[in-house]
């Protein structure tokens, strides 16, 4: 289960930064080329988050759309699984994915 590691390191991270305060919300970017899916990610942070101020906060897991940058002409433009693809601008194959590998806490809130 390696999604399970990935959940668990961010969520130690987390813990690290609110200080032990009790933490409302949570928000996990995930992207669609990364491993796992929303619903082990769900699970993941229960059992990593049992017992710390992050038990009982409200989980939002937002999916990430791959995108990649053209190496030729420097747009960016979506995706879908395959990353090979021609530019469709200038039609160069130089490419790089610049969105879409997304596995972390994007932000957390704190409870007043
Ligand atoms: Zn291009």
């Amino acid at each position: 289960m390696h999604e399970f590691s990935l959940v668990k390191k961010e969520v130690e991270k987390a813990l690290g930064k609110v200080a032990g305060k009790k933490v409302s919300r949570v928000k996990f970017l995930l992207g669609r080329m990364a491993h796992g899916n929303p619903q082990s990610i769900r699970e993941a942070f229960k059992i990593a988050a049992a017992g710390t101020a992050l038990s009982g906060a409200e989980l939002e897991v937002v999916v990430v759309e791959p995108k990649v940058k053209c190496g030729g002409c420097g747009k960016v433009f979506n995706v879908d699984k395959e990353i090979n693809l021609s530019c469709p601008h200038c039609n160069s194959k130089s490419n790089e994915l610049v969105s879409g590998e997304e596995c972390y806490i994007e932000n957390i809130e704190i409870e007043d």
